[in-house]
């Protein structure tokens, strides 16, 4: 009799332990994109459906005198039970920890208030980039981007309209800029857009977009529309430029220019003696 109700236990309890594991399992499936990993997953959940099926099968059978469970495959079925449970669960706690890594370098490389990619990781992606473009032979352009008077908007509206000013700024470069272009926070007021495989033109013809989108712009901050103008400075990839700082540079030359001349303007480095 007590051999009986153990392996029954044993029994039962493994199927308890596999109908938990269904949980993780289950989301796993939801977190995971369609793909042949979320496919194999869904497999397994048919799997640990088809063990309850054994399990209840085996425990019903088990209570028929004529066939006594055994010990062994009760533990077996337990231990069995316990194993797809661990595996589901690491499995699911793996796919957290990895979507958790994931946003936290997202994070560090992200400036909070516009969404643009932040400084340290435009240094490091203007590095490679020009690596990758003296080695293969191809252009690079870069725009650095300045609000005209941005301090004004502070000054009058308040600091919050300042950051909405911001926030719409980097909305805007994104939106015209190629998925393939870096746009990057450089600093207070200053944005920064790396061109792979663009010269001169297309980058100017990009900067000249930029800022007439920008002053057409009506920005809003709470009930106030403002208008904001900005100055672009441009530079391609020649010889003279040897490194990410001679390149970010020039185009900080030719903001300068740009500032010079009055403001609300496109300057190329190819143009600032
Ligand atoms: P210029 O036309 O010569 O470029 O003048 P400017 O006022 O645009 O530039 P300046 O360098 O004098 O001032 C930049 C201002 O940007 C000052 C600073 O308070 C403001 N600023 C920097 N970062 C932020 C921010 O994150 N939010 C807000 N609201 N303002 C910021
Ligand atoms: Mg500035
Ligand atoms: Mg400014």
């Amino acid at each position: 009799m007590v051999h009986l109700i153990v392996n029954c236990t044993l029994i039962l309890f493994g199927l308890a332990i596999q109908c938990g594991a269904l949980i993780p399992a289950r989301r796993i499936i939801e977190e995971l994109p369609e793909s042949r990993n979320r496919q194999f997953w869904r497999i397994l959940k048919v799997m640990i459906y088809l063990f309850i099926l054994g399990y209840a099968g085996y425990g019903v059978l088990s209570l028929n005198p004529a066939t006594p469970p055994s010990y062994v495959v009760s533990v077996i079925f337990f231990a069995g039970a316990l194993f797809v449970l661990l595996v589901c669960y690491l499995a699911q706690q793996t796919v957290e920890d990895v979507r958790h890594i994931a946003r936290l370098e997202q994070e560090n490389i992200t400036d909070a208030l516009t969404g643009l990619y932040n400084r340290r990781h435009l240094d490091s992606v203007l590095k490679r980039e020009l690596g990758r473009s003296k080695r293969y032979a191809l252009t690079l352009s870069l725009i650095m981007l300045d609000i005209d008077h941005f301090k004004a908007v502070n000054d009058t509206h308040g600091h919050d309209a300042g950051d909405e000013v911001l926030r719409a700024m980097g909305r805007i470069i994104r939106d015209n800029a190629r998925d393939t272009d870096i746009a990057a926070r450089y600093g207070g007021e200053e944005m920064t857009l790396i061109l792979p495989s663009s010269d001169n033109k297309a980058a100017m013809l990009l900067a000249e977009r930029l800022r007439e989108v920008i002053e057409n712009y009506k920005f809003s901050a709470g009930d106030l529309n403002l208008d904001c103008t900005v100055i672009l400075g441009v530079a391609t990839m020649n010889d003279d430029i040897q490194d990410a700082a001679s390149f970010l540079q020039a185009a900080d030359r030719a903001l300068y220019q740009a500032k010079e001349e009055g403001r609300n303007r496109v300057v190329s480095a190819d143009a600032v003696d």
